[in-house]
């Protein structure tokens, strides 16, 4: 068996019922034929489940090679399927230049950092279903109002529909992490490019919740903005207070000035 290491974020999932729902979340149509990239199989608890459904185009990436090893010992027609590495550092484009789907209960210490290499590939990567941390899911799914609201909500709302989908607790893991867990779904969206400058949305967004306390005009004040910009309705918010649509139209204003 593989021994759970603590630095790899290791909580392997022993609830076969919440295995077979994770994995039933994954809402491809029928006939589709898209590539399946599981993130972190682990001892294969999801795996098993996902070669049934998915033969011939289910991908995985495991970092830890104790886990590996068990996985092509337990499933040796995985062969080249099964990749060693850390997703974060994988050539997204070259190993899936056309759409897929990415499935996974995600080491939690990285999260964000997953979601910062999916939004970079988002043309592709078309739908999303994860085991988080229930807080930094909660976070994600926010809506503009709420006190959790932040970056990552913001930018991977833009070009995402996110769903909250079930809870799990710290029991149907082996061994309980300290935290609750969520599962989500992202599906793509019909936005292919934002109407303003992507670069400067991201860095307005960033500077907005560096100081979500204070108004926009304060937490944007080194940027330099143009008179026109300093004298929006809209500079009196502070960030959490700004839809998806509103931190465009507030880039666009800065992009014109
Ligand atoms: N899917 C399994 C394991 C979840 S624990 C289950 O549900 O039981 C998270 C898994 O992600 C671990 O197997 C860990 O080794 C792996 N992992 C951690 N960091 C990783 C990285 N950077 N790239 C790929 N896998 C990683």
């Amino acid at each position: 068996m593989v021994r759970p290491k603590k630095h790899l974020g290791q909580h392997f999932l022993r609830d076969q019922n919440i295995a077979r729902k994770i994995v039933d979340s994954l809402d491809l149509p029928e006939g589709d034929t898209r590539p399946v990239l599981e993130i972190g199989p682990g001892t294969g608890v999801l795996t098993s489940r996902l070669m049934e459904r998915y033969p011939g185009r289910l991908f995985l990436v495991e970092i830890d090679a104790e886990s590996v090893e068990h996985l092509h010992q337990a499933y040796p027609s995985l062969g080249h399927h099964l990749i060693q590495g850390d997703f974060l550092k994988l050539d997204l484009q070259a190993l899936f230049p056309k759409p897929f789907v990415i499935i996974g209960n995600f080491p939690y210490n990285i999260s964000s950092q997953i979601f910062f290499q999916v939004l970079d590939h988002r043309d592709r990567v078309d739908q999303v279903v994860c085991m988080l941390q229930k807080e930094v899911a909660d976070r994600l799914c926010a809506k503009h109002g709420s006190k959790v609201y932040g970056i990552l909500s913001v930018l991977l709302q833009a070009f995402y529909d996110l769903e909250s989908l079930f809870k799990v607790s710290p029991g149907a893991f082996h061994p309980p992490p300290k935290v609750m867990s969520s599962v989500i779904r992202l599906r793509r969206n019909a936005r292919k490019e934002l109407p303003c400058d992507e670069l400067l949305f991201r860095t307005v967004v960033k500077q907005a919740f560096q100081k979500r306390r204070k108004t926009l005009r304060n937490a944007l004040k080194h940027l330099n903005l143009p008179a026109s910009v300093d004298a929006l309705d809209l500079m009196d918010k502070r960030p959490e207070q700004l839809s998806v649509e509103d931190f465009i139209f507030l880039t666009q204003q800065i992009g014109k000035g």
